[in-house]
């Protein structure tokens, strides 16, 4: 039996950043690459032909609000994720463990899994380690995510660690419980921002039969410093494995460098479609707010250095006049800029990576964002 994925990366003399190619079932990905959000097996108010003309070549769905609506068995009697929602680029699912802890009601946890109150309904449902693999393998994702469990990084030591202890026994449940050849399983490092609990997390998810290794539990409500330090210490005890390393949930245009710089290869956000929803672009001149109404009599394109659909054929005056008149297709042609944008970013940083331009493309991309006064695109 042939391995679910193949990973191979080269280091490129940056700090720990690498450039890689993760081959999966269905689609070779260059790395670090990022993964557009695809919760309810669509990435809001994209078709699949758009992502592809965004770039994209792996997206991200989500295990809870998909075994809750349609259910997974559902979509596996559909033909499978990929199927149903028309997308024959790669998949990773998450495990739930996110939305449960993020979205859902009523939660019970026990050392067997998680009961809780759908969001939508109120209805009772249980996830466990083996719930949460049997649901990915019926969706058939290229990649799938250990179950774990998220806690409030506000939480004193004891909680943080009695959770991730439970995550490192529910990581091994998942090893047990997953047999999708075609299907690889990564697991995830949690242990909130303390370095001790980190570093060891780190060592036990890493001394387990993953086909990659997550981080999670960040970018929920740390500072930049403290995400920074947490990335440092799992970025030390993962610097010999030559799996692929996913950041979960982290993708504005400023944390992707430090991020790479740390070894990390893949990451996923919603923020490029949210924000595009509210009506703010990423583009080279840093973040604009097309709510303001200084563009409404502004002819030129979202970005003159963007080739999408969207900069191409539309002026920022007319994305000021849809956003006003709360028109969908303000959505669609925002999100197909942001993620363009995203992606196109992730294209510049591997070849700046190649060609030793890293520092300085960084430091372009921060004055972009300082002078628009956005120190922050979140
Ligand atoms: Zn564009």
């Amino acid at each position: 039996m042939s391995a679910p994925i193949g990973f191979t990366a080269r280091s490129t003399g940056v700090g720990r950043a690498r450039l890689g190619t993760l081959v999966t079932a269905h689609e070779t990905i260059e790395t670090p690459q990022f993964m557009p959000v695809g919760t309810q097996a669509t990435v809001k108010s994209l078709t699949p032909l758009d992502l592809r003309n965004a770039g994209a070549g792996m997206i991200l769905a989500n295990t809870y609000h998909l075994s809750l609506r349609p259910g997974a068995e559902r979509i596996a009697r559909l033909g499978g994720l990929h199927q149903f929602m028309a997308w024959d680029g790669a998949i990773l699912t998450d495990s739930g463990g996110f939305q449960v802890f993020s979205l859902a009601h009523l939660r019970k946890v026990d050392d067997e899994g998680v009961t809780f109150a759908s969001h939508i309904d109120g209805t009772p449902h249980r996830l466990t380690p083996e719930r949460a693999i049997e649901i990915q393998e019926l969706l058939g994702s290229d990649i799938a995510m250990t179950f774990d469990q998220l806690v409030d990084p506000g939480l004193g030591a004891s909680e943080v660690e009695e959770a991730m202890e439970r995550t490192h026994r529910w990581a091994e449940r998942c090893l047990v419980a997953h047999s999708r050849p075609d299907q690889a399983l990564f697991g995830i490092v949690q242990g909130g921002i303390d370095a001790s609990l980190r570093r060891r997390s780190a060592v036990a998810i890493a001394g387990l039969a993953f086909d990659g290794i997550a981080i999670g539990g960040l970018s929920v409500g740390e500072t930049k410093d403290e995400m920074a330090a947490t990335l440092e210490v799992v970025a030390d005890e993962l610097a010999d494995d030559p799996r692929p390393r996913y950041l979960m949930g982290v993708g504005s245009p400023l944390d992707f460098f430090g991020a790479v710089e740390r070894g990390i290869d893949l990451f996923d956000c919603v923020l490029p479609t949210r924000v595009a929803r509210n009506g703010q672009l990423w583009t080279s001149e840093g973040r604009l707010n097309l709510r303001n109404s200084r563009f409404q009599d502004d002819p030129g394109p979202v970005d003159p250095a963007c080739a999408c659909e969207t900069c191409r054929n539309h002026s920022r005056a007319y994305l000021a006049h849809l956003f006003r008149a709360e028109e969908l297709l303000a959505y669609r042609l925002s999100s197909v800029h942001n993620v363009t944008y995203t992606l196109d970013l992730m294209r510049r940083l591997r070849a700046a990576l190649a060609d030793g331009s890293f520092v300085s493309l960084r430091s372009a991309v921060a004055a972009q964002y300082e002078r628009a006064g956005a120190g922050s695109t979140q």
